[in-house]
């Protein structure tokens, strides 16, 4: 099949893609945060073909994409007021909750669990999609299973172009890490994943905040996990990657030590000139952390190539927006962490 390239700012593109939506087939979607694989969340074939376009695992759920909190209702039952207060706040934006489902939903679409991710995205185009579909729209992120996230309309053509039936290119993604998840089915909210809505904001709301282990460490892949997306090799290029922490200093000579040909430095672009020679790659500003979550998958595809042997890679430290940066980087790099200031 044709993969049509649709124009995020045409006035006729929404309504393009809705149809096909309507129909079934997958439309690639721009939102703040990642490009997203789409299908009618309601419509168990068009479903599956998220699935088998990704080689993505059939236990792990696809966020429900929807037009604002109004929507909440018809998807979810047992809705906690904070869920209004989280829609309030952030949506439209990089927040997705998960709430008990209603039979509506169905399990193809949340992975066998009776409880459904939902999110309302920060891109009109893609908002519009949503309302002119009449469906709330499915969509992991739009890059084969276990690679790095999709944050360009090429990204999602490198990896789906004739598979699918349209991209519709938004331009790069703001945010550039997938939405944060919260849990809102248990007493305490559960952060499940982190993103652009930060742990501070989300406990300036909700005044408390559990941090799921798996956001901190590497996951089992037999063991059960609130987020089953959680447990499997993620965003990883297709060679090791080593994180060196510790001063600037420290961490370059650390690695311009055991650099060798064919291996690569991921770094921050004030740290280009400590690494003449050792091929570096930059993906953002260390004093800009946005820079650093809106470049990071289009570096981690750069550096997707069999010819690499390995990556050091290095990571912001600290809160905020740095936390999303720093869980995305730790599970490219299988956790694998070497402490430059240790190490002599
Ligand atoms: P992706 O769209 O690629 O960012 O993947 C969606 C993420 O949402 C995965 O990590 C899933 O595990 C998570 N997710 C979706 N639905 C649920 C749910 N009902 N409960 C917990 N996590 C979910
Ligand atoms: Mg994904």
């Amino acid at each position: 099949m044709e993969t049509l390239l649709l124009p995020g700012a045409d006035p006729a593109t929404a309504a393009v893609a809705a149809a096909l939506i309507r129909q079934g087939q997958l439309v690639a979607i721009p939102t703040e945060t990642v490009y997203g694989l789409g299908a009618d969340g309601l419509n168990e074939e068009a479903v599956a073909r998220i699935f088998a376009a990704k080689g993505r695992p059939q236990d792990n759920p696809l966020i429900l994409h929807i037009c604002g909190p109004e929507q909440m209702e018809q998807f979810c039952h047992h809705i906690p007021q904070k869920a209004y207060d989280l829609a309030e706040a952030f949506w439209p934006g990089p927040l997705t909750m998960v709430l008990p489902a209603r039979k509506t939903v169905p399990k193809r679409t949340t992975g066998g669990l009776d409880t459904v991710a939902i999110r309302c995205p920060d891109t009109s185009v893609t908002r519009e999609i949503i309302r002119l579909s009449g469906v709330p729209i499915a969509a992991p992120s739009a890059n084969l299973s276990g690679k790095p996230s999709t944050t360009t309309a090429e990204h999602v053509l490198h990896d789906h172009n004739g598979k699918i039936a349209a991209v519709v290119d938004g331009g790069p993604c703001r945010v550039g890490v997938e939405s944060t998840i919260v849990d809102l089915t248990e007493d305490r909210p559960r952060l499940l994943r982190p993103g652009g809505v930060t742990p501070e904001q989300l406990i300036a709301v909700l005044g408390d905040l559990v941090v799921d282990k798996a956001v901190t460490a590497q996951v089992d892949k037999d063991a059960v996990v609130k987020a089953p997306g959680m447990k499997y090799r993620h965003y990883a290029p297709s060679e090791p990657v080593v994180i060196v922490s510790g001063s600037r200093e420290k961490a370059a000579a650390y690695i311009r030590r055991h650099f060798v040909p064919g291996d690569r430095v991921l770094c921050f672009q004030e740290e280009l000139p400590l690494y003449e020679g050792c091929s570096p790659l930059s993906y953002g500003r260390e004093a800009d952390v946005n820079t650093l979550s809106a470049g990071l998958f289009a570096a981690l595809r750069e550096l997707d190539d069999p010819a690499i042997h390995q990556v050091y890679a290095r990571c912001p430290v600290g809160g905020g927006v740095a936390y999303a940066v720093q869980n995305r980087l730790k599970k490219a790099a299988a956790f694998h962490i070497v402490d430059a200031e240790a190490e002599e």
